[in-house]
């Protein structure tokens, strides 16, 4: 479970969120990416670089 404050009106769609990765060119730990997105852009440095998202749903 998630702490800190939960947005029960979200102004999006619901199902989907931003993840957060380190940016690998300057180190930023907070770059916001987008699961169906295959790039991120790090809103420090201005680099896009490769997201992979986790695979929370593969087969086992
Ligand atoms: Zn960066």
């Amino acid at each position: 479970m998630r702490v800190g404050a939960r947005l029960r009106t979200p102004k999006t769609q619901p199902n989907r969120y931003p993840d957060y990765v380190t940016c690998p060119h300057c180190g930023e730990p907070e770059v916001e990416v987008w699961g169906d997105q295959p790039n991120a852009t790090c809103h420090q440095c201005g680099q896009t670089f490769n997201y992979t998202p986790p695979a929370d749903c593969a087969s086992e």
